[in-house]
């Protein structure tokens, strides 16, 4: 299937907003211009084989092209820049080693040169370029100036050529001059004009559509906040929700940290983590579970934020795809080589920068995710359950205090995450009480059982391994 009949057909298909589709990529609009910037160039002499020979750095020739797209370093925009340097003796351009379609181009140009103007094509033009004749750098003295030939409509008739020298007549009282001139290339730049015009849209699009996901996580993050806040006296979700979060950080949905699958995520991968998420949460029913009929709204509310995410991640992947088409497409048929170069010279932050979810999810785990404090971030480092309770060694580092019990029986002075000479100095004043409160609150199933497991080992210790435990209970 040819990808200009594919991509309409994704765009048709995603059931993407039609004013985002408005925005996409114009492909079958720069492909017809692609084909004027080919007839333009092959009007000049300059087909593929030609313009890639010419472009050689490895080109001994007299004669060299040079192909810039930014050639204007203070503007934004775009700017195709096709230059051409003769060596010339006499008006005449010297060379030796061309193939017989440089020669013929060179003829051309020398003509041009004589000239002083190139002419152009006969095509209505829709943006007349002013100023790309920019012309000799000095000009020749040469009076073999050929008027004009008339023009048919669809071609383009360039003057008499001049002959080229086969042979390099060098002459050591004369070694010529340097000539540049720009080619000057309608289409050319009409087609960096489209396509520079259509990556700025897709960045503005995408800027405000990450404005707007941003406001949306700010509201549910505080929705979420509130449901899952822990109350002696009123229901909350926070376990629930604590599972659906852990879930979904583990899904890692547009975002891998996994060391072998690192960094952003294709849509494609995107899409099978976040169904992966919602079938879990499906079977275990975590969504069922909710006490609070806002827990359920905030829960759609961020299954529509992810589903939102991943449609903007499918749209701008489906317009890179169709930019890289295009700029593959045009370099197979002009040699011009600006695959490479036309990423870094557009300037787009958003589209071709390639972090077009990256902001809203760093967004989404610091408001929103985080609005539930994970197990995760408070487990002990020595014995991976939580810290419970918490002693704050003097180097920062938390473990559990039989964690800090045990290390201290085994003498052992040194912080076992940073090696530190703290252990033996900590005490109950390391007892870190704001953490421990926050801990009762948050994870209230596990700091108790923490608790339990710690009162056993300790009776164990007290009474020997006949020890049993007894739940406290008031007689
Ligand atoms: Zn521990
Ligand atoms: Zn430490």
């Amino acid at each position: 299937m040819k990808f200009a009949h594919g991509f309409k057909e994704s765009l048709a298909t995603h059931d993407f907003p039609p004013h985002w589709v408005d925005h996409a990529i114009p492909y079958s609009q720069l492909k017809k211009c692609l084909k004027k910037v080919q007839r333009e160039l092959r009007e000049l002499g300059l087909d593929p084989d030609t313009l890639r020979s010419l472009l050689d750095p490895g080109n001994t020739s007299t004669v060299a092209v040079q192909y810039k797209l930014n050639a204007a370093s203070d503007s934004n925009l775009l700017r195709p820049k096709l230059t051409v340097n003769v060596h010339m003796r006499n008006g005449v351009p010297i060379d030796a080693s061309l193939t017989p379609t440089s020669k013929e181009f060179l003829n051309k140009i020398a003509t041009s040169i004589s000239q002083d103007q190139w002419i152009h094509t006969s095509e209505p033009v829709a943006q007349p370029k002013t100023g790309t004749l920019d012309s000799v750098s000095a000009p020749l003295p040469v009076s073999s100036s050929a008027e004009s030939a008339p023009q048919s409509p669809d071609e383009v008739q360039h003057p008499p050529a001049q002959p080229v020298n086969d042979t390099a007549n060098l002459d050591a009282t004369d070694d010529g001059t340097y000539e540049t001139l720009e080619v000057p290339l309608v289409f050319d730049g009409e087609f960096f004009n489209i396509l520079q015009s259509d990556v700025n849209n897709l960045d503005t699009l995408q800027t405000q559509e990450e404005e707007r996901m941003k406001v949306e996580i700010v509201d549910l993050g505080k929705e979420v906040a509130q449901v899952a806040k822990p109350s002696r006296f009123s229901k909350n979700d926070l376990a629930r929700w604590r599972n659906i979060f852990e879930l979904y950080l583990d899904a890692e949905v547009f975002f891998a940290t996994h060391e072998m699958d690192h960094g952003a995520r294709s849509s494609q991968v995107a899409l099978k983590q976040l169904q992966w998420f919602q079938n879990q949460v499906e079977t275990r029913g975590l969504a069922k579970e909710f006490k609070l009929a806002e827990s359920r709204a905030a829960f759609t509310r961020f299954l529509n934020l992810n589903a939102s995410l991943l449609k903007n991640l499918q749209f701008q992947e489906l317009n890179k795809l169709a930019i890289s088409k295009i700029l593959k497409k045009f370099d197979k048929r002009t040699s011009l080589g600006i695959s490479k170069a036309f990423p870094t010279a557009v300037h787009s932050n958003k589209l071709l920068a390639g972090n077009v979810a990256r902001d809203v999810c760093a967004q989404m785990s610091q408001e929103l995710v985080s609005v539930v404090p994970q197990l995760n971030d408070y487990l002990c480092p020595v014995c991976f359950s939580l810290a419970y309770l918490p002693i704050r060694l003097d180097c920062q580092h938390v473990f559990c205090i039989r964690c800090v019990v045990k290390i201290q029986r085994r003498k052992e002075k040194h912080c076992p995450l940073c090696r530190a000479n703290v252990v033996m100095k900590a005490s109950t004043e390391n007892l870190d009480f704001e953490l421990s409160k926050y801990m009762r609150k948050y994870f209230p199933k596990e700091a108790k059982e923490k608790q339990r497991s710690n009162d056993i080992e300790r009776g164990i210790e007290d009474f020997g391994p006949g020890y049993v435990h007894r739940e406290c209970t008031v007689m």
